[in-house]
């Protein structure tokens, strides 16, 4: 099989709001009238960003998840996707199993796969996602203001455990495993949350690099500063130790991949807010209020004590000097 069959058969479903998808030069589409394109793209390499021998509908998923979550973040529909894919090989068991992860993920969210580009090398994939959000209304990292709640959705630190039972590094009981593990390699992209926030939510960003180093960015955006509470920080049935355990403070507040949305709102959002959680049927928590010291970086336990812990996240070069 060749590129072209492999392009036509693993990466050209069909699309429902598209003028023209794959198989010309460029695709065609047609933005909604009143509305701003939100784009963004994710490149994931195996190994850096994924072990190769993770099952490839789950990786076709989490490729999906992440992008959609970027637009959730910014309280975009997703609209469109195109993909680059670098394949060591034509494997189509492979081939079909991602395709299908990926493309299941976009059916469920009404995103179109439009396009993409294929090629041979080193596995890597390149997902870009457009997406449409009403003029003026999107929810930019920039926009907290001091006074806010800050609140998180769904629970913080699964995907850091999920990680730590693939490395190893962490015995569970077999159903707490396997939760964790789909929070690790199926992530949810939390769209119709970011969509519902318009209009409600002053900022936010979805948490990738963990919890204190993605709000760190949004505060630095935003020039104002928080305290978080370490007792509010929700948490799964799944997680084990407590907030007095450096294991779970790093899973918690430092472990990425949650891809659950962090996001900023004005106390007098509070029932509208809890009304949201409930038709959603997903937990929003509210862990702490931004100041307007930009420099204050505070977490609280119970007692009100400071607990110090880094606010910084990963960073891909910073290992290569
Ligand atoms: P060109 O040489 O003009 O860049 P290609 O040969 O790379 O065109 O691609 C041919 C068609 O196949 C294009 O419409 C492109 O969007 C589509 N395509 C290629 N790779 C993918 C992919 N991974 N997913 C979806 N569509 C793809
Ligand atoms: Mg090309």
């Amino acid at each position: 099989m060749g590129e072209f069959d492999l392009i036509r058969r693993y990466f050209s479903p069909p699309t429902r709001h598209t003028r023209l998808a794959g198989g010309d030069d460029a695709a065609l589409i047609v933005p909604t009238h009143g509305s701003e394109l939100a784009v963004s793209t994710d490149l994931l390499v195996a190994e850096q960003h994924f072990f190769v021998d993770m099952a490839p509908e789950r990786l076709g998923h989490k490729a999906a998840a992440v992008n959609l979550s970027d637009m959730a973040a910014m309280g975009a529909t997703p609209r469109w996707v195109v993909l680059g894919v670098v394949l060591p090989r034509i494997d189509e068991l492979w081939l079909a199993t991602f395709s299908h992860g990926f493309h299941q993920l976009l059916v469920r969210h009404d995103v179109d796969w439009v396009g993409g580009d294929t090629t041979a090398g080193p596995l890597a994939l390149a997902v870009t996602v457009m997406g449409e959000v009403p003029q003026g209304q999107a929810l930019r990292r920039s926009a907290a203001r001091a006074g806010d709640d800050i609140w998180v959705s769904g629970t913080l630190g699964d995907a850091a455990l999920g990680l730590d039972c693939r490395l190893g590094r962490c015995a569970l009981p077999d159903a707490a495993r396997t939760l964790v593990l789909d929070r690790f390699e199926l992530p949810e992209p939390r769209v119709e949350l970011g969509e519902a926030l318009r209009g409600l939510a002053h900022a936010a960003i979805d948490l990738s690099d963990g919890l204190l180093a993605d709000l760190n960015h949004l505060l630095c955006a935003s020039q104002v500063g928080a305290i978080l509470e370490l007792a509010s920080l929700p948490v799964s049935i799944a997680q084990p130790g407590t907030g007095q355990d450096d294991d779970w403070r790093r899973r918690v507040l430092q472990g990425g991949e949650d891809y659950e949305l962090c996001f900023t709102a004005e106390p007098r959002h509070r029932a509208a807010i809890s009304v949201l959680s409930a038709r959603l049927g997903l937990p929003l928590n509210r862990i702490g209020k931004v100041t307007p010291d930009a420099a204050q970086r505070e977490l609280r336990d119970a007692q009100g004590r400071a607990v110090p812990l880094a606010w910084q996240g990963f960073d891909h070069f910073r290992a290569y000097p």
